[in-house]
């Protein structure tokens, strides 16, 4: 499990133990091990590497919607990495966490005007246009602000893929994207602009990817559209691959390897004279974190006419802190920071969220445990800490960083002070 090992029995992030963690810092806390965001980083960047001239001038822009903790994002950049970002909020993270403008795309479907204005005031690398009728508010933002961005026009390539319908994007019946014919067609009326310079194409078909041929066929597409609009006597020089290659959260799943996804888009881009972009999210980070959380009590349920009994496990951590399970069927592996000896025990897991959603797991067969006992949330450095909330009035749920034995709160938990004090009593409630 990468970088968090068992040391004298007792789980560690690095060097740091996570007991030690969680006296310090309370329960649930994201943990985040710098040395595997760094390997997984250096991995695509050795495989674009091993690859030559294929792919061109390659920039690997981490998608911040997966992890937008501004020491990650400072974590990647001081190796080169960019950031593909989907709102004005992630760009200005991702800018302050060192990564230059000329690393930043700016994607998604529904930029405002004043988010198009932003990204052009700070110089973004490139504005990768979503739909026909952005284009437009983007030439007229562009020429309010005597700015010449290049775009990118994201096609929607009619093969969706990904781990659940959620996280599919390519589909037809998906909102992201442009179809081909269109598309085509868009690429050469942006052209005509005087105020916008389009440089190529992008497509980003889901996520949780586990096989190769979806995304295959996606780049396949790419390439025929980059020589069709050629041939009008167009120039293409970008193409952006998207993101969503999956990574295994259980032992054993069988994910594509990195290297052969990058492989397999260098074969497919081979003679095009393009320089690529790829958009990791989850590859760079789902594996490079942890929700640790402690067992508040075993509530046993005995069976009744209805039913079989039910042995829950109920932990400090629920929905609002990691929201995958609920959201995506989404499967995360529980393991206990110390375990104990003993036969292994069939437990829900659960969350003390009041809604029945609030279920990491049903029927979830591991070692025993005890109230008071920590376990640790498995692969929950991406989509975890970033769409977790302070529903239930839970403080929103801390991050922290570590890098071999040195750790740092990189978002700490807010007080109930903290919370109570964002919000304001009307005028009209406040007695006089
Ligand atoms: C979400 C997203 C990504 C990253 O997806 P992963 O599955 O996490 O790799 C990349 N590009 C775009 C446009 C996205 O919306």
């Amino acid at each position: 499990m990468n970088h968090f090992e068992p040391i004298d029995g007792i789980l560690h992030a690095e060097e740091v133990s996570l007991i030690d963690l969680a006296e310090t810092v309370g329960t649930p806390v994201y943990v985040y091990s710098t040395a595997t965001l760094e390997r997984h980083y250096r991995v695509l960047a050795e495989a674009v590497a091993a690859n030559g001239k294929a792919l061109g001038d390659v920039l690997i822009a981490f998608a911040v919607k997966a992890n937008s903790n501004v020491s990650v994002l400072a974590t990647l950049a001081r190796l080169g990495c960019g950031a593909d970002t989907v709102s004005e909020g992630e760009i200005r993270r991702a800018l302050k966490a060192g990564i230059p403008a000329s690393r930043i795309v700016f994607s998604g479907v529904g930029k405002t005007d004043g988010e198009l204005a932003y990204a052009l005031d700070v110089g973004v690398r490139q504005i990768n246009v979503e739909s026909p009728s952005e284009l437009d508010r983007l030439i007229v933002v562009a020429e309010r602000s005597a700015a010449c961005p290049d775009i990118a026009i994201r096609v929607n390539p009619k093969v969706g893929a990904g781990g659940h319908a959620k996280i599919t994007t390519g589909g037809e019946g998906d909102k992201f994207g442009i179809p081909v014919d269109e598309a085509l067609a868009l690429y050469a009326r942006a052209a005509s602009s005087h105020h916008v310079r389009p440089v190529g194409l992008a497509c980003h078909i889901g996520s949780q990817i586990t096989d190769l041929a979806p995304l295959e066929a996606a780049f396949v597409l790419l390439r025929q559209m980059t020589m069709t609009l050629r041939e009008q006597g167009l120039e293409v020089s970008r193409l952006d691959l998207g993101g969503g290659l999956g990574v295994p959260y259980q032992g054993g799943a069988m994910t594509a390897a990195p290297a052969d996804y990058v492989a397999m888009a260098a074969r497919v881009l081979d003679g095009l004279d393009v320089d690529a972009v790829f958009e990791p999210g989850r590859l760079l980070a789902a594996n490079a974190g942890i929700l640790l959380s402690r067992v508040i009590q075993i509530t046993e349920r005995a069976a009744d006419a209805d039913g079989s009994g039910r042995r829950f496990l109920v932990l400090d951590a629920a929905m609002n802190d990691l929201i995958r399970p609920a959201m995506y069927d989404a499967f995360h592996e529980v393991v206990p920071v110390t375990p104990r000896s003993g036969e292994a025990v069939s437990y829900d897991i659960v969350g003390p969220v009041c809604e029945t959603g609030d279920t990491f797991a049903r029927d979830r067969t591991m070692p025993p445990v005890q109230p008071g006992d920590l376990v640790a949330f498995t692969g929950a450095g991406a989509y975890g800490a970033v769409m977790s909330s302070e529903y239930n009035t839970r403080p929103l749920v801390p991050e922290v960083l570590v890098r071999n034995a040195d750790w740092a709160v990189v978002r700490p938990r807010p007080s109930y002070e903290d919370i109570l004090d964002r919000e304001a009593t009307a005028g009209w409630l406040v007695k006089a």
